[in-house]
């Protein structure tokens, strides 16, 4: 079992039970909770069409 983002082989079983290392897992968990840039929803985009 290799971890998918560093490629690393897992050496404990809970790593291999979750299929990532744990700390390549605080990293995507870190940058899930990142909001995303430029990302505007469609009420802002509409209020923004229709503020002149
Ligand atoms: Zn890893």
């Amino acid at each position: 079992m290799i971890c998918p983002v560093c490629n690393r082989p897992l050496k404990s079983k809970e790593s291999i039970a979750k299929g990532i290392g744990p700390v390549c897992e605080t990293k995507i968990k870190d940058h899930a909770n990142e909001p995303l840039e430029g990302q505007t929803s469609i009420d802002d985009y509409l209020q923004g069409t229709h503020n002149d």
